[in-house]
């Protein structure tokens, strides 16, 4: 068999749980907990969750259902990256506002007992010279403008704060106070917390429809039975087919796939995240992960010559990997929208009914924001105005526009 051939199709991030963990995720909850909730959650990935949490947080009694298991989407099959300052000049202002917000919650939950989800402030260290463009220096002065943070490095800081990368590698950029964290050990925690406020959680309960009356949800249909619920936040990643013709038009959301690659548990070889023609970064618990690519499709399947790939430049880039197996690969996919910036808002039409989908490349980075703001919106009755560049409306004459990366 090539050495390359993926063995295992489920992501590392389900590979490393503990079994205390792994119990935690597999939500024992036989029936739905509420049936007539101050709010229904539809969608148990990390925005739907994170929802659910700052709703409880603020009282209210919240049911989540999931028609797989949790994290089966994109939550359970990304990079772990909380890179605020790793967006470029692309993002309108709104988003840097939304972005930095839920990086600094989840610095704050991952202090907070229920959290343990292998948070590091680590930096991101960009040594991918054909992106960078000839001068570290300007790009990175030119970002710092805009309000990243990031300054430009020459070789000797490279070998410094990355000592496992090949020589040669002359400038690059670093932005230290970029982040990381384990992705379903934050879905668990998530859990964790919200049982502990009385938040419902139930498994293999999908939603199919929507009963309405003058212009509120009345009833949600789901494969478990009707659920009457006062708010519906559908959180459910790139599909909203089940929202039927509630809503018209519907969120313009695409799929769009990411693979990934990781190795098995090794001594410790890098400190932060690294992007290379790839990324690259290391769990705490050892294991070097690498890729993405961005594909505009529900690709589910892992490349085989994708991963060949990603590992013969995480090779060329850090040569301790030469003789490493790359034993896992996984695919994910993306709630991809035409501008890259998610939809958070009340359905147009519908008083009782929210929107939270689309987060594209950067769900994990802001499900915090998007809960607490959001649970704010509900719970208040007044919109955070953090929240107007994601409303729904942005995209009634635009949805035919390419994906912006
Ligand atoms: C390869 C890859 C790398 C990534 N890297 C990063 C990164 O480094 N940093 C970052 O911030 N983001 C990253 N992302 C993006 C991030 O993973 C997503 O934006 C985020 O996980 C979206 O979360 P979500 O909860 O909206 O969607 P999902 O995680 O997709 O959750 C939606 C859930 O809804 C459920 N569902 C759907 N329909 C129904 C229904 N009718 N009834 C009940 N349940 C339903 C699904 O089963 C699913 O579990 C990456 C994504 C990929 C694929």
């Amino acid at each position: 068999m090539n050495r390359e051939t993926p063995l295992a199709t489920d992501s590392v991030w389900f590979a490393t749980l503990t079994p205390a963990e792994q119990a935690v995720l597999a939500c024992p909850e036989r029936q739905i907990a509420h049936r007539t909730p101050d709010v229904l959650v539809v969608g148990g990935g990390l925005v739907g969750l994170a929802i659910g949490y700052f709703l409880a947080e603020r009282g209210a009694k919240v049911q989540v259902i999931e028609g797989k298991r949790l994290a089966s989407g994109a939550s359970g099959a990304n990079a772990g990256g909380i890179w605020p300052n790793d967006q470029g000049p692309l993002h309108p202002s709104g988003f840097h506002a939304l972005a930095f917000l839920s990086r600094d919650l989840w610095g704050r939950l991952s202090l907070r007992p229920e959290f343990d989800f292998d948070w590091r402030v680590n930096g991101l260290l960009n040594v991918n010279a054909e992106r960078i463009g000839p001068s570290a220096a300007e790009v990175a002065a030119r970002l710092q403008e805009l309000g990243y943070a990031v300054q430009g490095v020459d070789a000797e800081q490279i070998a410094r704060l990355e000592p496992a990368l090949r020589s040669g590698l002359t400038y690059g950029l670093h932005l230290p106070s970029e982040a990381h964290l384990h992705p379903v050990k934050a879905v668990v925690s998530l859990v964790r917390a919200s049982c502990r406020r009385g938040v419902g959680i139930k498994v293999g309960v999908a939603a199919t429809g929507l009963q309405l009356r003058q212009g509120r949800i009345t009833g949600v249909e789901t494969t478990a039975g009707p659920i009457e619920a006062r708010h519906v936040v559908a959180a459910t990643g790139w599909s909203a087919a089940w929202l039927g013709k509630v809503i018209s038009p519907l969120p313009p959301l695409r799929a769009v796939s990411g693979q990934l690659i990781s190795t098995p548990p090794l001594p410790p070889l890098l400190k932060g995240t690294v992007a290379g023609q790839f990324l690259v970064f290391q769990l705490r618990s050892g294991e070097v992960v690498t890729g993405p690519d961005v594909v505009e499709s529900d690709r589910l399947t892992p490349d085989p010559a994708l991963s060949v790939q990603f590992a013969d430049a995480a090779r060329e880039l850090i040569p301790a990997l030469r003789d490493v197996p790359f034993d896992r690969a996984w695919c994910g996919i993306r709630p991809g929208t035409p501008d890259g910036l998610p939809v958070i808002d009340r359905a147009a039409n519908v008083e009782n009914l929210w929107l939270a989908c689309g987060h594209f490349k950067n769900g994990v980075l802001l499900a915090p924001g998007t809960g607490k703001l959001l649970a704010d919106w509900i719970v208040t009755g007044t919109r955070p105005e953090e929240l107007l560049p994601f409303a729904a409306d942005r995209f009634n004459s635009a949805s035919r526009l390419p994906l912006r990366e």
